[in-house]
């Protein structure tokens, strides 16, 4: 049964402010829109912020770009916009490798507050990013580093790793019933 909402969900913390791994699975809608959530709160509070995005073509335009521009949240796209159908599987696994390696040396430069690395999951499920450098790199992160992996099937190694993994779980999708992608909704 549910708690009322009068109920004091939490006993308070005791432990010490860190940066966090989060990571937004599942097969549902809402894992890069709640990352770049995080990203426009982070940013309000002065942080500094970067959204990398694996699959994303350098030139994407979409909604979130164009918001992200007027915010000063810098993003950059490293992917080719259509891995999992690319003719030229070599090269989108080229960018994907050159990609990880800026991300790497965000994570570790100490220069970021949050980072978003959105639909990391692909790659590393391809086997093009090594997961054990993943995890390697995250562990060595600054101590106030937040770190936001995005993408389905997030590998365990990952998931155990993080403070805050949530699952998205679809109920109903527009898609399923046929409507097309919306712009300010899907892109
Ligand atoms: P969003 O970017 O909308 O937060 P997402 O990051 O959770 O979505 P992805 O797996 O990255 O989802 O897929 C991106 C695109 O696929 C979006 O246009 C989204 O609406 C669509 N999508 C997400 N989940 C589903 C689903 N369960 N069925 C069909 N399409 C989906
Ligand atoms: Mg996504």
């Amino acid at each position: 049964m549910s708690q009322p909402h009068t109920e004091k969900p939490y006993e308070k913390p005791q432990g010490e402010r860190r940066g966090l791994v989060i990571i937004n699975t599942g097969n549902g809608k809402g894992k890069t829109t709640a990352a770049l959530g995080l990203l426009v709160r982070a940013q309000g509070r002065g942080l500094r912020t970067r959204l990398l995005q694996f699959i994303k073509h350098e030139s994407a335009n979409f909604g979130e770009h164009r918001s992200l521009k007027a915010l000063n949240i810098p993003f950059a796209g490293l992917g080719d916009g259509f891995s999992w159908t690319s003719k030229d599987l070599d090269h989108s696994k080229e960018l994907a490798q050159m990609g990880w390696k800026e991300a790497r040396e965000a994570i570790l430069s100490g220069d970021y507050d949050l980072l978003v690395l959105d639909e990391v999951t692909y790659p590393i499920n391809w086997g093009w990013i090594d997961v054990q450098e993943v995890l390697e790199t995250l562990k060595a992160r600054p101590h106030m580093l937040h770190v936001v992996l995005t993408g389905r099937n997030a590998p365990q190694e990952l998931v155990e790793y993080a403070d805050t993994v949530t699952e998205m779980t679809p109920i109903k999708h527009a898609f399923d019933a046929g409507i097309p992608a919306q712009k300010g909704i899907e892109h």
